[in-house]
């Protein structure tokens, strides 16, 4: 079984995977959100698949048959609504949508589904967390978790971490031609920090002090800078599954 992605195998591809002692299914989420005048409104799923690819493909070199389930691109989606293109579900309609996916995917065979997640409003990470906590056998790779977050970038850990170089490095290292690189050079920082606004109340971008939807400095950003967070978001995917099979959270090599 070559490719890592769920949807494109064969039924009796399904059937032999399921066969093999730890078949895992890691579960991408997203949302359909402005990002920007320089990123595309799929970022935070296509962030979520790339990093999944990157961690399947480890897992199955440590023994762990991984497979990257098709993506889930919605989500609760409210501090960009004053920007065109933000499409929002409920964080109940979400709540429901993943813990059927989670419970599907155990009840299809799986040893475990691991969603994992890149779009960090709170509503949206809670929904997440509640349908993961409900479903035995679903696990939840969660970066704003303190063991993980504090492994991320500068810029991530600071907080100002929407469409800034954190994630703009993460789309340039999987899909570089969906950045616009000439709106981004002339972009100036809005370092203002996403966390601290949230805690003051503040429910919109534009509250928040982003005229254009976007905060850190995204004209900062790198393939490489990207190359390395998602070995970062990897360590956390594979370490999240592995411990919860009881293995060894860091393969030996
Ligand atoms: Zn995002």
């Amino acid at each position: 079984m070559s490719t890592l992605r769920l949807a494109e195998l064969a039924t009796t591809d399904v059937e032999a995977l399921l066969r093999e002692p730890h078949p895992v299914a890691l579960l991408p989420v997203g949302s359909t959100e402005p990002h920007g005048p320089h990123l595309p409104l799929l970022t935070d799923a296509l962030l979520s698949e790339h990093a999944c690819l990157v961690a399947a493909r480890a897992l199955r070199a440590s023994g762990v048959t991984a497979v990257v389930c098709p993506t889930l691109p919605y989500g609760v989606t409210r501090y960009a609504a004053e920007f065109a293109g933000a499409i929002s579900l409920t964080a109940e309609t979400t709540r429901a949508v993943v813990r059927e996916l989670c419970a599907a995917y155990v009840a299809a065979g799986f040893a475990r589904v691991a969603v994992v997640n890149n779009h960090l409003e709170p509503e949206h990470v809670e929904a997440l967390a509640a349908a993961v906590a409900a479903v035995p056998g679903a696990v939840f790779a969660n970066q704003l978790t303190k063991r993980w977050g504090r492994t991320l970038s500068e810029e991530f850990r600071r907080g100002d971490c929407h469409a800034g170089s954190y994630e703009t490095s993460l789309v340039l290292a999987a899909r570089p031609e969906l950045v616009r690189d000439d709106v981004r050079a002339t972009l100036a920082p809005v370092p203002i920090s996403l966390s601290k606004a949230i805690r003051e109340g503040k429910v919109t971008f534009k509250a928040m002090g982003s005229e254009r939807g976007y905060f850190g400095s995204p004209a900062l950003g790198s393939a490489a800078e990207g190359a390395e967070q998602y070995a970062l978001l990897a360590a956390m995917i594979v370490a999240e599954v592995r411990e919860s099979l009881g293995l060894d959270p860091r393969p030996a090599r």
